[in-house]
C-alpha cells in the first residue's frame, strides 16, 4: 500500500519569493509541489498532504515555542500518517530538529526536517531534490527518529549543525555518522539508526522567555559580564568552552560566579566550541576546577541540541537535580556515551 506522508510547511527559503526587499516567505507551496509531482509520475512517490502553517516565517524569527507548535501538529496527525516532513528555514533548522527530538521521544515513525538554500520557485535550485528525497525517506521504514536531510545527507536531527551559509552542502553531523547517504542510490546506515523499543511520548510544553542562554567563552570574558548573563530569570546556561572543556579559571571571580549561580539552582552545561570535540572535565586542571563549581559536562552535544534539551528540561518544571541528571543521560542519541563513541544509541523511551 502507498505510504501516506504529512508535510508541514513552516516557511524558510524553500518556499520563498523574491521581492525588492529580498526573499520573503510565500504561501502556495502545495501548487508548486503538485506541479513537480504530476499524477503520471506519482507512482513511485508516497501519497502526501501538505499543511501550510498560518504564519510562514523566515526561521531567524523562530522561538522555542514554535518547536512545540510543530510537534503538536505532528502529534495530532501521528496515527493517520506513516511519516512526516517538516519544511523549514535553514538558519535555525538544527535547533528545530533538536527541539522536535526532545518533544517527541520514542518516535516510531520518521520525521524529516528539510529546506533549501535556493527557493523552489527559482529555475536552478536545491529545493526540488531536498524535498523529493525527504518525502521518499519519510516513506522508508524503519527510520524511527527526527532527522535532518540536506544535500544527500540524512543526519540525526539533534546531531546536525549548519556549517555553511552559501553552499548547498550546508549541514553536517560532525560527531556522529550519517544515517544515510543519498546519491544514485539511497544507502541507509542501519547500525547508526536509533534502536527503538519504547512507546511514543509527546511532551508538548510551553517554554518561557529568556530561561536559557548560550555564552561563548572568549579571551577577556569577565566575571562581571558572566554574572550579568546569569542574572534571574535565567535558569540555564550553555557555556561554549574551549577545546574539551577549558575556561579562564585565573580570571578574577570567574569560578566563584559560576559556583554562586549553580548554588542558587541555575543549570550550567559546558560544551565545546570546537565543531568536532567532546567535553571531558577530568583531563585538565582548568576542567576539574570547572566541574567543582557544579557546571556539568555536555559531552559532544551540539550547541543546538544542548540549548534545545536544556530548554525542554527546564520547561518540564522538574527539580534542578533531575534537570542535571537528565542532561547527562542520552534521550535519543543526542550525545555519544563516553568510551563508546559510535555505539548504537538506544532510545530512553
Ligand atoms: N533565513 C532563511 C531561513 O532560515 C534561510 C534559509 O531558509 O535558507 O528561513
Amino acid at each position: 500500500m502507498q505510504k501516506r506522508i504529512f508535510i508541514a510547511y513552516t516557511g524558510g527559503t524553500i518556499g520563498m519569493r523574491r521581492t525588492p526587499q529580498g526573499y520573503v516567505p510565500e504561501s502556495g507551496l502545495d501548487r508548486l509541489l503538485a506541479h513537480m509531482i504530476p499524477p503520471d509520475l506519482a507512482e513511485d512517490m508516497p501519497d502526501y498532504v501538505l499543511h501550510e502553517c498560518s504564519h510562514l516565517i523566515d526561521s531567524a524569527n523562530l522561538h522555542p515555542r514554535d518547536w512545540y507548535r510543530i510537534a503538536d501538529l505532528i502529534a495530532s496527525h501521528y496515527h493517520d500518517y506513516d511519516g512526516f516532513v517538516v519544511l523549514h528555514g535553514t538558519d535555525t533548522m538544527a535547533y528545530t530538529a533538536s527541539g522536535l527530538s526532545f518533544a517527541l521521544p520514542g518516535l516510531t515513525k520518521p520525521v524529516i526536517v528539510t529546506g533549501s538554500q535556493i527557493p523552489l520557485r527559482e529555475m536552478r535550485n536545491d529545493a526540488r531534490n531536498n524535498l523529493l528525497t525527504a518525502l521518499l525517506l519519510a516513506a522508508k521504514d524503519p527510520i524511527p527518529e527526527v532527522c535532518l536531510y540536506f544535500n544527500g545527507r540524512l543526519m540525526r536531527g539533534n546531531r546536525a549543525t549548519k556549517l555553511k551559509g552559501e553552499a548547498l552542502d550546508a549541514f553536517d553531523s560532525p560527531n556522529y555518522p550519517l544515517l544515510a547517504k543519498v546519491g544514485i542510490n539511497i544507502e541507509i546506515n542501519r547500525p547508526a539508526i536509533l534502536d527503538r523499543t519504547g512507546t511514543e511520548v509527546f511532551q508538548i510544553l510551553q517554554p518561557a522567555d529568556g530561561q536559557v542562554a548560550v555564552l561563548k567563552v572568549f579571551p577577556g570574558l569577565s566575571a562581571k559580564l558572566l554574572a550579568k548573563v546569569l542574572e534571574p530569570p535565567l535558569r540555564g546556561l550553555i557555556l561554549e568552552s574551549y577545546g574539551i572543556g577549558a575556561v579562564p579559571i585565573e580570571s578574577p571571580g570567574f569560578l566563584a560566579t559560576l559556583a554562586a549561580a549553580t548554588e542558587r539552582g541555575v543549570t550550567i552545561v559546558a560544551i565545546s566550541q570546537c565543531i568536532e570535540s567532546r567535553v571531558d572535565l577530568r583531563k585538565y586542571a582548568v576542567g576539574t576546577a570547572l566541574a567543582r563549581t557544579g557546571v556539568l559536562g555536555g559531552f559532544d552535544l551540539t550547541t543546538e541540541a544542548a540549548y534545545a534539551k536544556l530548554n525542554h528540561l527546564l520547561s518540564l518544571n522538574i527539580p534542578t537535580e533531575e534537570v542535571g541528571r537528565n542532561m547527562q543521560r542520552s534521550w535519543c542519541g543526542e550525545f555519544s556515551v563516553p568510551d563508546e563513541p559510535f555505539g548504537r544509541a538506544r532510545s530512553l523511551y
